[in-house]
């Protein structure tokens, strides 16, 4: 017997649907650009996406055309989300802070056809409209009172434009393998490549994301996704808290502003969020100058970069915060692996061992295949010690970068996520570097990203960057540049000898120099392409 169950589609249109029916009267608190607290209700925002999908049709748009955002995190990005994926467009989100030649190469590599634009971003595109001479018009996502004047070339006002429209719409039965969303990766080395999601795909990631050990999503929630929905959907919130019935909060514009962020976790009584490091350290820097608490927040994720000790720590133990640790990228909608609920082995861990398993990125989720690999492509043994590339399968998982012409997986059908990791016993896997800035030295590996936190663990250093520079006889060595705190002071020979006893011996990086600044990625992380370039022609003493 074949087909004995029913075959629907698992499609963001079923997703919307029942939120609507079952958790439409939940809650979207949002601070915008033109409202400091807007409140509507899911019922609200999936009705507005039925106008939004009548207004797509009235601008000529059709199936398979891509539409881009560049947008914060607000209901108006979330509507747009729906009414465009569930209308069988694409919605690409676009990071404002990239870098204009990449935002140019992104627009029309991604062939967008319209684009909407948050207010704070109009004189942005102003500027680089020149740049995209197939984009048809522009969207500015405000109100009629807050439409400012613009040189934007054919500028609507979307809530005009939705006001105009029904709110009936019979959204398109599509197939569960029909494209839904554009993400750029940012693109460290050459152009960005583009990472296209499916209905299925982002279905079965965001069933995935709300299971009980990985962000245990439920309708007793309130969450606050401040990882930016342009950065790989917003780790997928915006899908999973409609789909338990979790009340959202987000952040719009504020969302690096400690003092915003705290207001709405007390406010709205928060109990859960995600976001890279910087928010967390902003977030806490703000509640140690006031003496605030945030009493609702009971968890939150990390991701996006590894979780300093102090923010697992400081948050542990002065405001009762379970700091959690997710993995993943673009490609992989973004996924990976999760450190949230703790294993009963691991629970019964003397406290130092058991802090070094919770700063682990954590243990792969189900549908996510995993092994790491030595350089002949051996799999190695999950002892915690064997580091290796890290490859990954799965349903959630890239096949194709959008019209690319290069291979994006290997002969075996896996991605190689260019991370290299050592995965334990328990299954927790710790990421130790990325394969381009893993130091080969003499045939053994280095990792850049542990030397450079011993050296911040220094107190009087700022910040510090590895690379591994060619060397006459180990091929590569490490190379130390570092940033002192203000006012400090600091021998280059006291800088290598704290590396005593701190790692191994062979690790030691071979040469220190102090510099005034590193260069970054516009996602915020250390370029070490640029640094490498900028020291090419260094001799070692
Ligand atoms: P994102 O920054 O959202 O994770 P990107 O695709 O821009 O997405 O970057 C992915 C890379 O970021 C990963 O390959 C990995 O190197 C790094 N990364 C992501 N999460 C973590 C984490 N928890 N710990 C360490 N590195 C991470």
């Amino acid at each position: 017997m074949t087909n004995a169950m029913m075959n629907t589609q698992l499609t963001i249109t079923s997703l919307m649907k029942h939120a609507e029916r079952v958790n439409g009267g939940v809650e979207i608190v949002s601070v915008t650009a033109d409202n400091p607290r807007h409140r509507c209700t899911y019922r609200e925002a999936f009705s507005r996406a039925r106008q939004l999908a009548n207004a797509l049709v009235r601008l000529g748009l059709k199936t398979g055309d891509t539409i881009a955002t560049f947008a914060w995190n607000d209901y108006r990005h979330l509507e747009i989300y729906y009414g465009v994926s569930c209308s069988g467009m694409i919605c690409h989100t676009i990071n404002p802070r990239l870098f204009p030649e990449q935002i140019e190469y992104i627009v029309n590599h991604g062939r967008d056809q319209w684009i909407f634009v948050d207010l704070t971003i109009v004189p942005l595109l102003e500027k680089l409209q020149h740049t995209m001479p197939d984009v048809k018009g522009f969207v500015v996502l405000t109100d009629a009172a807050h439409m400012p004047e613009t040189s934007l070339r054919n500028a609507h006002c979307y809530d005009e434009l939705l006001a105009a429209e029904s709110d009936e719409f019979n959204w398109p039965e599509l197939d569960e393998n029909t494209p839904s969303a554009l993400c750029y990766t940012s693109g460290t080395t050459g152009n960005p490549k583009g990472v296209m999601y499916t209905h299925r795909s982002t279905l079965l990631h965001c069933y995935a994301s709300i299971a009980p050990d990985v962000f245990g999503l439920s309708i007793k929630d309130v969450a606050l996704p401040i990882v930016p929905m342009f950065h790989v959907n917003g780790w997928g919130m915006v899908y999973s808290a409609p789909m338990t019935g979790a009340k959202l909060v987000m952040p719009g514009p504020k969302m690096g502003d400690g003092e915003t962020l705290c207001q709405l976790i007390n406010e709205e009584k928060v109990t859960v969020s995600a976001g890279v490091p910087t928010v967390w350290l902003a977030l806490l820097n703000y509640l140690e100058k006031t003496g605030k608490t945030v009493e609702s927040l009971n968890r939150l994720t990390v991701g996006g970069a590894a979780c300093p000790y102090t923010i697992f720590d400081d948050f542990r133990r002065k405001h009762g915060v379970d700091v959690q640790q997710g993995w993943g990228m673009t490609e992989m909608n973004p996924l990976g692996t999760f450190n949230g609920n703790v294993a009963p082995a691991v629970a019964e861990l003397p406290p130092e061992q058991y802090d070094k398993m919770r700063l682990k990125q954590g243990r792969p989720v189900f549908g996510v295949e995993m092994k790491i690999v030595d350089a002949e492509n051996n799999e190695l043994p999950w002892d915690g010690e064997s580091a290796g590339a890290v490859k990954v399968r799965g349903p959630w998982i890239i096949a194709e970068y959008y019209r690319y012409d290069g291979q994006t997986l290997d002969a075996d059908g896996w991605f190689e996520t260019g991370d290299v990791a050592s995965i334990d016993e328990y299954g927790y896997m710790k990421i130790t570097d990325r394969v381009k800035d893993v130091i080969k030295s003499g045939g053994e590996w280095i990792s850049s990203i542990e030397l450079e936190n011993c050296a911040v663990n220094h107190p009087k250093v700022a910040e510090a960057a590895v690379v591994g520079m060619p060397h006459p006889t180990w091929s590569e060595r490490p190379l130390l540049l570092v940033i002192l705190q203000d006012g400090e002071s600091l021998s280059r020979e006291e800088m290598l000898a704290w590396f005593d006893d701190k790692v191994a011996k062979w690790w030691i990086p071979e040469d220190c120099l102090f510099v005034e600044s590193l260069p970054h990625t516009a996602t915020g992380k250390l370029s070490k392409k640029d640094i490498r370039e900028t020291y090419k022609d260094y001799q070692w003493p």
